[in-house]
């Protein structure tokens, strides 16, 4: 591979997290990972604010319409969050809720008087608190941004304390940028995670040699349509490779791979819109959808295909056993009555097929 297209696909890889939360399957797994996070650290932020209220020294009095503004922002938020469906308004009502809280606090601060003490305070410790809760540093930084506006408009530069004020927004910048750090981390394990379970997934359900569904796989979705009501008729058709032994024991193991290759990628072309999968060794089987003259036509092409695409280089055919699906009786019936048309394709002489 060039160094350019690695470039690409590592900038493709890093681009992810920075940008809104990946493609749609992502943004599915990366809903389900952070729902419950962001529920519990929204449950925790209305806690601490409402305590922040509660515990307040007497003589200092919030703005009581900003208080129960902020309130009502942190609870719609949650409620919100409680029942949405999708990322994006997890993370709008995630902003929410953050900008919510700190405008809260923020008229916590107002009231005590100093508001200026604490600036950097709220502001960094929510800086960090949220970096696991955004997915995409741009998100993020975009609520960092309202966050840091909510805490320190009218009161920049900021006080603090400090003798020497080039600390302050040096660590202003700190804390953002450790911020944004933390949160890359986070959706570069999340976008980790996405991989790994998605090749856990493919190894579980997908056949390795050819990519074709497994039989795991193609036994759930014949299960699946064989339950479905109503609709066309079905038809399971079990083919296998003729002489496959002869061809692996002349040719070598190798070639004889790169047969079962081949003839699954002509089944997986020729099956489009039909289920099909590899049962195993050189059997393959697939759930066509549709009426005895369509499986006919439609067996009678592949059989046909499959004999041309490699002839004269090779002799390779396959022979179907063909078996209309009966859903009064179980599965394993439409199985057994297939085989048993195959065996008798194979009696007949191969390279055809036979319907029960
Ligand atoms: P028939 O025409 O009656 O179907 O005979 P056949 O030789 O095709 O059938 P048989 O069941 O005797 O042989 C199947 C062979 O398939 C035996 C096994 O070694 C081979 N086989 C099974 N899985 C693989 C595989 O993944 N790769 C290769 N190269 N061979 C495989
Ligand atoms: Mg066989
Ligand atoms: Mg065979």
């Amino acid at each position: 591979m060039s160094s350019l297209t690695n470039f690409r696909l590592s900038a493709a890889r890093i681009a992810v997290p920075l940008a809104f939360g990946g493609n749609s399957q992502q943004q599915h797994t990366y809903f389900a990972e952070l729902h419950r996070v962001g529920m519990i650290t929204q449950a925790l932020g209305i806690c601490a604010y409402s305590l922040t209220w509660l515990l307040m020294p007497d003589p200092y009095h919030p703005i009581l319409s900003h208080a129960v503004l902020a309130l009502l922002g942190m609870l719609a938020s949650l409620a919100v969050r409680s029942r949405c469906t999708t990322l994006r308004v997890l993370t709008i009502t995630g902003a929410c809720a953050v900008l919510s809280l700190t405008f809260g606090l923020r008229t916590m601060a107002d009231a005590v008087g100093d508001a200026g003490f604490w600036v950097l305070p709220v502001g960094v410790f929510m800086t960090l608190a949220i970096a696991s809760i955004f997915n995409g540093g741009l998100s993020y930084l975009a609520v960092v941004a309202g966050v840091w506006w909510n805490v320190g408009h009218g009161l920049y530069p900021v006080h603090a304390g400090l003798p020497d004020q080039a600390w302050v927004p040096l660590m202003i910048v700190v804390s953002i940028l450790f911020g944004l750090a933390l949160n890359i981390s986070f959706s570069l394990l999340r976008l980790r995670n996405f991989h790994a379970k998605q090749e856990l997934t493919r190894l579980a359900f997908q056949d390795s040699l050819t990519g074709l569904n497994n039989r795991r796989m193609f036994n759930q979705g014949a299960q699946l349509l064989h339950a479905g009501q109503g609709g066309a008729p079905l038809h399971f058709m079990m083919i296998d490779i003729d002489n496959f032994k002869k061809i692996n024991d002349l040719l070598g193991h190798d070639i004889g791979d790169e047969v079962l290759v081949r003839t699954a990628a002509i089944i997986a072309t020729e099956a489009k819109g039909h289920l099909c999968g590899r049962l195993g060794g050189e059997e393959f089987g697939v759930v066509f959808t549709g009426d005895r003259d369509a499986v006919c036509r439609f067996a009678a092409a592949l059989v046909d295909t499959v004999y041309h695409s490699f002839h004269p280089e090779r002799a390779v055919s396959i022979s179907v056993g063909i078996a209309e699906m009966d859903r009064s009786q179980d599965l394993g019936h439409s199985y057994r009555r297939a085989d048993a048309s195959l065996y008798q394709a194979k009696h007949l002489g191969k390279n055809r097929y036979v319907i029960a």
